[in-house]
């Protein structure tokens, strides 16, 4: 955890629910903090991003 992830361009990732498995945009922050739920708008499901099955950051 060296790496500095916090950058004012707001940042979108895409994140995997585990659940159902759809894609949807998580803001870096959110993303870099790791402690907060992330809702999936398909299901409603909330989980970390630790739990996200899987995760592609846009750089
Ligand atoms: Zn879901």
């Amino acid at each position: 955890m060296a790496e500095r992830g916090f950058e004012k361009t707001g940042n979108s990732n895409w994140v995997q629910c585990p659940n159902c498995a759809s894609w949807f945009h998580v803001s870096s922050d959110l993303l870099e903090l790791g402690t907060v739920p992330l809702v999936c708008p398909e299901c409603a499901n909330s989980f970390l991003p630790d739990h996200a099955r899987e995760i592609v950051r846009s750089s």
